[in-house]
């Protein structure tokens, strides 16, 4: 039976149970059960914690799971990445008080840098030929500053609020991260780890896509094609109305606020958008 380790709690939780859902998978969980069995297809999801997530992968305890990149980068050891998931986006970033001299990361030479990320973190300033000197600490890093125990210090951030609280200042970013799908060792082919990677991926290139439908006039068709930057080329069929086309194709959702308006300025009528559930290239 293949494995999945899927986060138990904290924020991947949520989303990768929602994700497993959107992907088609039928299960349930309960606040106990470490191990629950999908209902429709052949597979044991395990529920454990993120940051344990890599080394269960790495020791074939599970044939994938679903964790942060900042934790494989941390403690990985250079598993296969199969799809980044689109959630919990973050970054490891550098931060010193708000009323330190420092600007820069190069700036950072010579200091002392308090992280739960000493490996990311000493690999980074190593690899930029920049000497620092690495504190590692378990949790509330950023008050290392305030107690003199770092004159900076590398942490995950997403929206930069947790700093400002804490009088800090992001001198720059050492890490981007999101939640990711990894094999095993050597599973990263087996079938049926490819199966569940085409599965979430599906999902998650549906969500960034938008199906755009519309009607125009036949002589509008090129200058409408040449504004959609679809999957491939659209999709063009004759209506029953003599001279009138529909158009279909694929769309960047992030796209849509400017392509309606001048989709519409272009003689498209009747446009519709729809949410695509799977993506599959
Ligand atoms: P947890 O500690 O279980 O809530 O999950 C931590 C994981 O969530 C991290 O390893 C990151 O991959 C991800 N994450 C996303 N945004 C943040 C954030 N602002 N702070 C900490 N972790 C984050």
């Amino acid at each position: 039976m293949t494995t999945l380790a899927v986060p138990n709690k904290g924020r991947l939780k949520e989303p990768s149970i929602r994700l497993l859902r959107d992907a088609g998978l039928d299960f349930e969980v309960t606040d106990r059960a470490l191990s629950v069995s999908v209902r429709n297809v052949e597979l044991e999801l395990m529920f454990v914690r993120t940051d344990d997530i890599p080394e269960l992968v790495h020791d074939g305890a599970a044939d994938a799971g679903i964790t942060g990149i900042d934790l494989l980068e941390e403690h990985g050891d250079g598993l296969p990445r199969l799809v980044e998931l689109g959630y919990g986006r973050c970054r490891l970033a550098a931060a010193v008080p708000n009323v330190s001299p420092i600007a820069t990361l190069e700036d950072l030479t010579g200091c002392r840098i308090a992280t739960a990320h000493p490996r990311t973190t000493e690999a980074y300033f190593r690899r930029a030929g920049i000497d620092v000197h690495v504190v590692s600490l378990r949790g509330s890093v950023e008050v290392a500053p305030k107690i003199g125990v770092a004159d900076a210090i590398v942490d995950l951030v997403s929206t930069g609020s947790t700093l400002r609280v804490n009088g800090l200042r992001e001198v720059g970013t050492i890490l981007e991260s999101q939640a990711v799908l990894v094999a095993a060792p050597g599973a990263a082919d087996r079938v049926e780890v490819r199966r569940i990677a085409t599965a979430l991926r599906a999902v998650v290139d549906g969500r960034t896509k938008r199906y755009l439908l519309l009607n125009a006039p036949t002589e509008a068709t090129e200058r409408i094609a040449s504004l959609i930057p679809g999957l491939e080329a659209p999709t063009v069929v004759p209506l029953a109305e003599e001279g009138w086309v529909a158009i279909h194709s694929v769309v960047d959702a992030a796209e849509l606020w400017a392509l309606l308006p001048r989709l519409e300025e272009a003689g498209g009528k009747g446009i519709l958008v729809s949410p695509i559930e799977r993506l599959v290239p």
